[in-house]
């Protein structure tokens, strides 16, 4: 093995990415070394690549972007006993902190210390990725590379998508990105009754039904109103995922809720953004914001569900050289695509 490899990085405080030579990373007692087979591009990517002012407070530079990976393990740190050479692996990437009061609780994912790869560490946009062992995830025979350079993201849509009962309910989902659209998939698998996804993107919502069985709503042109008559639904929706950030959207989704409602947060919002909250307070909604996937609980239950039928595979679009890494942002940018995997080999 040669001590350098090939990484894409942010190398100025400016737009883009570059790719570039750097050493191949030195594991630690706890660490194991991956070689990276495959790796999503993530919207946080697209933060990182166009330089936005999250970008600018929050990534180091130089630094070696991504975050959604798959690989195989090829070093051991002394400590690590129980994984081995060969393993295909995937990872968590937050890299938690064992200090907190939630960490040292066991809910690790709540941990205020919490390090992203590719954001605040080194990534895993490169030939080499070091990873703590404990955030090593071994891949069954069912998950290949490209779904599992995609667990994160799907990560973030199960995390939110089991944040209520869906069995037999009714279910909005604002915004049919990626993990829109994967979150469908999965109130799908576990026995919602109706799954409606809006947007105001034709692409998306024409993807998203490739995906899944989901009714999609163009809000830009439909009347959500008349959908849920259509589905002979009378009091609104039982839960709501909400996968825009978009004001709109959120609006849209209180009005929609049934009494009692329970809504899942994960979208972001560009910045501060008005809310109704007496229309909350009186329809007695419940709202819950969600961060990252619980460490390791969404990893086991995303697995499982994988292992047992749930089909995510058309969500990813476009799949090419990493070496056209440039191609890949801008049909990125362009709003159509779904997912879009980098080959590493
Ligand atoms: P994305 O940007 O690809 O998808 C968002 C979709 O919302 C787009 O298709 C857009 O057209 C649509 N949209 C815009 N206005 C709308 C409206 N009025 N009604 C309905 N849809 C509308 O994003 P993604 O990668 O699928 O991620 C979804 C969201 O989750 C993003 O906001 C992202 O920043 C956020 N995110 C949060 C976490 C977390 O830990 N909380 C992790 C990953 C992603
Ligand atoms: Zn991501």
């Amino acid at each position: 093995m040669s001590n350098e490899m090939k990484a894409l990085a942010k190398t100025a405080p400016a737009p883009g990415l570059d790719m570039i030579r750097a050493p191949v990373p030195e594991i630690g007692p706890d660490d194991v070394l991956i070689r990276v087979k495959k790796t999503g591009i993530c919207g946080t990517d697209i933060h990182i690549w166009d330089w936005d002012d999250w970008a600018a407070r929050t990534v180091p530079v130089p630094l070696i972007t991504g975050h959604e990976f798959a690989g195989e393990i090829v070093e051991l740190g002394k400590n690590v006993d129980d994984l081995h050479l060969g393993q295909r692996v995937s990872g968590e990437g937050h890299l938690i902190g064992k200090h907190s009061r939630q960490s040292r609780s066991g809910r690790f994912h709540l941990d205020p210390e919490t390090r992203g790869i590719g954001v605040n560490e080194q990534g895993a946009f490169a030939e080499y990725l070091r990873l703590p062992a404990f955030n090593a995830i071994p891949l069954p025979d069912a998950i290949d590379d490209e779904i599992g350079a995609i667990l994160d993201p799907l990560g973030n849509a199960v995390h939110t998508a089991l944040s209520f009962d869906l069995v037999g309910e009714d279910v909005l989902i604002t915004g049919a990105g990626p993990i829109g659209i994967m979150a469908a998939a999965v109130a799908q698998h576990v026995g919602a009754r109706h799954v409606v996804i809006t947007d105001v993107n034709p692409d998306r919502l024409a993807l998203a039904e490739q995906v899944t069985d989901v009714v999609p709503v163009n809000v830009a042109e439909e009347d959500l109103r008349e959908v849920m008559a259509g589905l002979k639904m009378k009091e609104g929706f039982d839960v709501g995922l909400e996968m825009s950030g978009n004001q709109r959207a959120l609006d849209q989704m209180v009005e929609a809720m049934v009494m009692g409602g329970r809504i899942a947060l994960l979208g972001i919002p560009p910045g501060k953004s008005p809310v109704d909250w007496s229309r909350i307070v009186f329809k007695a909604i419940t709202l819950k914001g969600v961060y990252g996937r619980e460490i390791f609980e969404t990893w086991y239950k995303m697995i499982a569900m994988l292992e047992d039928g749930l089909d995510i595979r058309r969500v990813i679009t476009h799949r090419m050289h990493v070496d056209d890494f440039r191609r890949g942002f801008e049909t990125m940018k362009s709003g159509k695509s779904g997912k879009i995997v980098l080959d590493w080999e």
